[in-house]
């Protein structure tokens, strides 16, 4: 027998004495080059027709839609951009090549073609292919097998697996009846969730010790909680003659070879075909028992994968640079909250052991340092809570850290703009990194700080080591004497004046005027600042050996903190660490009941996620290890280029070998889309930047007047006959379909229950909802947990059979949040062409003040580029580190300046959002326009254009509008030598639809 121990207790396992084959061990090839691939366009052809033939079978599954994959590969034109990639008929795959094509120009057609190539014989390339989702990655691999193709799998978390399994079923639900049993079977196929070793045990299994499981009589392990690697054998004591456990001694379940919970796993060894979703890439690892080292995939596929093929590459850039931000709560009322949660499990295992942890000095230790974390969250918390009208500059909707705070107080104290300037800035933030050492025991922290040469801040580190000792034992504590008290003198004549405006007058004084002038607010900024540098330097201590105390304690093996060092022991050393160490600050969530303090958020930034996407091709390079040559495809994945205004977020630093054209008659077809502005009152509407209940009454306003009726019929029908009229007889057959957009899925729910109420019978209205939503039957399931529930007669569509809205009766309304429609999944009518004729915005897209992707975005994008351009003559490795950290704080202040009003957002924040910007808009135009059709765009928010709409189009601006701002992009670059051709193949069109919005405007 052995034993497992999960979070919530110790269980017996019968394990059977049989002996299964070994799990298949994966070999990892060595290879100094990987040669490139040449493919000839009629190869790929010929292949499609393969394909084709196949498909037209009597016995291919009638559930598949076929693909007519050789009629749309013979509408893809390639144009090669300054390379080798594509000549004289020949497709060459090397290293990582950036191929973009305007929407619906063949990319996905492109893909399907190869994939099939390149894994027939002759070839007999492995191939990894990156899904959107696991349901689009189950239904790939279903394809493949259909074509007889068995050596292909997708991978996919087993934690997550009864979530994939149920979704799966359930989108077969929704096929013909005749089809659902197959297609799910073929859907399902290795999505297994069996274990085999439950088999062997008896009906009442031995419960070793209950831990949490105390009042419960029974326990169903998840599949989370199962024992794979995770067996002890128990040993007897030779003195005692009793059974102990020892869990360094862990071993793995015997029978996982031929466990279904692990077939995808077991397939790995010989798989020509590995579908996974970007998520699973970077958060999975091949088990170790089909490894023998410990690695992450994307350091696997440098061994055994030859090609990966990675559409819509500008979203899974998104995907990467996220993974790699920690965004954890230390204290909120999630469940799994860092400080409770590990609160809760220490008690529990220092009760079952009677304090036996503590024989060992380090389990003494590392408590320390938690109780030393829980006291400064409290007086952190503390801090906020009290003196929140002196702290609000802070903490409001912005990561903070010790730094950031004294470089804000020594800014404002010190204004200007020169070199010394900056120089002295460093100095402060090496200040604010240098003071823990006094509070902290560990061994591993520095007593002086390195490179703080400046001596009026030596002084400051001086006076304030001390302080931050004093302040954890008298917290706010104003009074004689106190460390509050202390710092505020020291602020009026002492040794930290440099962070003190009271030397200053008039003028001078406030650049910033929500920062507070007078030194005892100031006084309490600074104390925040010790405080959050304990948590921070408290919490860095903690991850880093939590591994010695895990055991013991019987932390969670999910943590937050194991999350961290996992990721760091996968990536730490292939991927750029960020600026400011590992952690971005601390985040503060104001709860929505007065009573409530909020949410304590920890925001770490463990490295440069989107470096992954353009150096797969050789990651492990140092090692002479080459990796997979590596496809990168998207309609927007080129927002500006090598320009320092491009998209931080959506523009892939990879430069562009390859364009993908559109037919000549459909870019003909796509200049009759009509684009205007929509007043539909006497006054303009406004929806971005409005309060949030204010903005949803705007929102339901806007949908009762676009659904309500007079004698010619609603507002879409009249616009649907105009339309038509323009278009020609018959050009909106199955096309009388509209989509609303909003920012998010509640806004999506209040305009589709104010316009279902509008229309009445004279249009199906369909709301977009997650998935989720959707199988826990909406109605109950948003009932139960908000005010405002679905309307009855809603349909609710859930986000991955968006595609199905293309088979909705004519008069059909859609409402989606922007982000989930403007990716993926076709919605187009029985002849390929856009079923949606009619899209309408009704919310323009902004960074919300918290959001920090803007800010990743510009440090990521940032630090790439230090990366990709030489410097010869550097100095040193030590220069070169000090110009990275001054420059790349400069790209966080772009990142924090793209969060700012519109109205106010600095030149360049303003051209790097209007790229945002267009990428966003113009994939979701997409929806309209595929098979090249064209489409009408109406914009409704007034802040899309505040002049316009309050009738001075001439007083419009790049700086009221951000679709003018959008349009002077768009015009700029394709009036630049350089992008010109790039441009205009993938925006033309849309920047036509802009510029019929400002006809008073000049032209570039
Ligand atoms: S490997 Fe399979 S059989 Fe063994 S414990 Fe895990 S899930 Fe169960």
């Amino acid at each position: 027998m052995s034993t497992v121990r999960w979070d919530k207790a110790t269980i017996g396992y019968e394990v059977p004495a049989i002996s299964p084959p070994d799990a298949p061990m994966i070999a990892l090839k060595r290879r100094a080059i990987n040669p490139a691939i040449a493919i000839k366009w009629s190869d790929l052809l010929s292949t499609a027709a393969e394909v084709d033939e196949r498909e037209a079978l009597a016995t291919f599954p009638k559930w598949l839609p076929t693909l007519h994959l050789r009629k749309r590969l013979e509408r893809v034109s390639i144009e090669a951009v300054g390379s080798e990639m594509w000549r004289d008929g020949v497709l060459t795959l090397s290293e990582t090549q950036h191929l973009v094509g305007m929407l619906s120009s063949g990319k996905s057609t492109l893909l399907l073609a190869l994939l099939f190539l390149l894994i027939r014989p002759g070839y007999d390339k492995r191939v990894v292919v990156i899904a959107s989702d696991t349901a689009a990655a189950s239904l790939l691999v279903a394809r493949l097998r259909a074509h007889g193709v068995l050596k292909a799998t997708v991978i996919s978390s087993i934690p997550n697996r009864a979530e994939h399994l149920s979704a799966a079923h359930w989108a077969a639900g929704g096929m013909e009846s005749d089809s659902k049993l197959l297609a799910a079977a073929a859907m399902t196929e290795s999505l297994g969730i069996a274990c085999p070793l439950e088999g062997y045990q008896s009906a009442e299994r031995e419960l070793i010790s209950r831990g949490e499981m105390d009042g419960e009589t029974t326990f169903v392990p998840t599949l989370r909680e199962k024992p794979c690697h995770r067996l002890v054998a128990p040993q007897k004591s030779k003195r005692s003659k009793t059974e102990t456990l020892d869990t360094r001694d862990l071993r793995s379940c015997p029978l996982i070879s031929m466990c279904p919970v692990h077939a995808q796993q077991m397939s790995l060894s010989d798989a020509s075909v590995i579908v996974m979703t970007s998520q699973a890439l970077l958060s999975m690892s091949p088990d170790k028992s089909v490894v023998e080292e410990h690695m992450s995939f994307p350091e696997l596929f440098q061994y055994t994968a030859d090609v990966v093929l990675i559409d819509e590459a500008d979203s899974v850039q998104q995907t990467f640079d996220d993974h790699c931000l920690q965004d954890a709560s230390l204290l909120a009322a999630d469940s799994g909250a860092f400080l409770p949660e590990h609160q809760r499990l220490m008690a529990n295992s220092l009760q079952d052991r009677l304090g036996g942890q503590y024989a060992k000095a380090v389990t003494v230790r590392w408590q320390a340092a938690f109780s030393r974390l829980q006291g400064a969250v409290a007086l952190a918390y503390h801090f906020i809570l009290r003196f929140e009208k002196d702290l609000l500059w802070t903490t409001r909707g912005q990561p903070f850290t010790a730094a950031s705070i004294l470089c804000d107080l020594w800014s404002t104290a010190n204004p200007g703009e020169n070199e010394e300037r900056r120089a002295y800035f460093e100095q402060v933030a090496i200040l604010a990194s240098s003071l823990y050492s006094e509070v902290a025991d560990e061994q591993d922290t520095q007593d002086t700080p390195q490179g703080l040469t400046d001596d009026r801040l030596l002084a400051a580190h001086a006076f304030l080591k001390p302080i931050q000792r004093e302040l954890l034992e008298r917290g706010t504590d104003s009074g004689e004497g106190s460390p509050l008290e202390k710092i505020a003198k020291a602020m009026n004549e002492g040794p930290l004046s440099m962070f003190s405006t009271s030397a200053q007058t008039g003028q001078s004084k406030l650049r910033r005027k929500s920062i507070p002038n007078d030194d005892t607010a100031r006084s309490r900024a600074l104390g925040l600042a010790l405080l959050t540098n304990v948590v921070l330097s408290t919490f860095g201590y903690l991850v880093r050996n939590q591994p010695a105390v895990e055991d013991d304690f019987k932390l969670a093996p999910d943590s937050i903190f194991n999350t961290a060092r996992r990721f760091m022991m996968h990536y730490g050393a292939i991927i750029p660490r960020p600026l400011y160490g590992t952690v971005f600050g601390l985040l503060f969530e104001q709860g929505a009941d007065e009573n409530a303090g909020g949410a304590l958020k920890l925001v770490n930034h463990l490295g440069v996620g989107r470096y992954l996407l353009t150096n797969f091709h050789r990651l492990i390079q140092k090692e002479g290890q080459a990796g997979p040559h590596v496809l990168l495809m998207s309609g927007t994945s080129w927002a500006g280029g090598e320009a320092a205004d491009a998209s931080p977020r959506y523009d892939v630093q990879s430069p562009v070998v390859g364009i993908l054209r559109q037919p000549t008659a459909e870019l003909q077809a796509l200049e009759n889309s009509i684009y205007e502005f929509v007043s539909l009152s006497d006054t303009p509407i406004p929806v971005s930047g409005c309060p949030s209940d204010v903005r949803r009454d705007n929102l339901r306003r806007i949908a009762r007047l676009l659904g309500q009726s007079n004698p010619a019929g609603t507002r879409l029908e009249q616009k649907w006959k105009v339309l038509e009229q323009s278009w020609g007889a018959g050009s909106l057959i199955n096309r009388r379909k509209a989509l609303l957009v909003v920012s998010n899925y509640r806004d999506a729910r209040v305009v589709a229950n104010a316009l279902m109420t509008a229309a009445g019978v004279k249009h199906t209205v369909y709301c977009l909802v997650a998935d989720s939503v959707a199988k826990a039957d909406g109605f109950a399931h948003e009932q139960a947990k908000e005010a405002e529930a679905y309307g009855q007669n809603l349909v609710l569509l859930p986000r991955s059979r968006v595609e199905t809205f293309g088979d909705a009766p004519d008069g059909a309304i859609l409402i989606a949040p922007i982000g989930p429609i403007s990716r993926g999944h076709n919605i187009v009518r029985s002849d390929g062409c856009a079923a949606i004729s009619t899209i309408y915005f009704l919310h323009r897209p902004h960074p919300r003040p918290d959001d920090i992707q803007s800010i990743v975005g510009c440090v990521n994008r940032f630090t790439m580029e230090w990366i990709n351009k030489s410097r010869p003559g550097q100095d040193s490795i030590s220069t070169a580190g000090k110009t990275f950290e001054r420059k790349a704080r400069f790209a966080l202040d772009d990142g924090f300046a793209l969060r700012r009003s519109f109205s106010i957002m600095p030149a360049r924040a303003r051209t790097q959002y209007s790229w945002d910007l267009i990428t966003q808009l113009w994939q979701t135009i997409g929806r309209g326009i595929r098979g090249g059709v064209p489409v009408y765009v109406g914009f409704v928010d007034e802040r899309f254009a505040p002049q316009t709409f309050a009738g001075n189009p001439n007083a419009e601006t790049q700086a009221s509008s951000c679709l003018m701002a959008c349009m002077r992009t768009l015009d700029t670059a394709m009036h630049s030598q350089e992008v010109r051709d790039l441009a205009s193949r993938l925006y033309q069109p849309f920047l036509q639809g802009l510029q019929q919005l400002f006809p008073l405007a000049k032209r570039g």
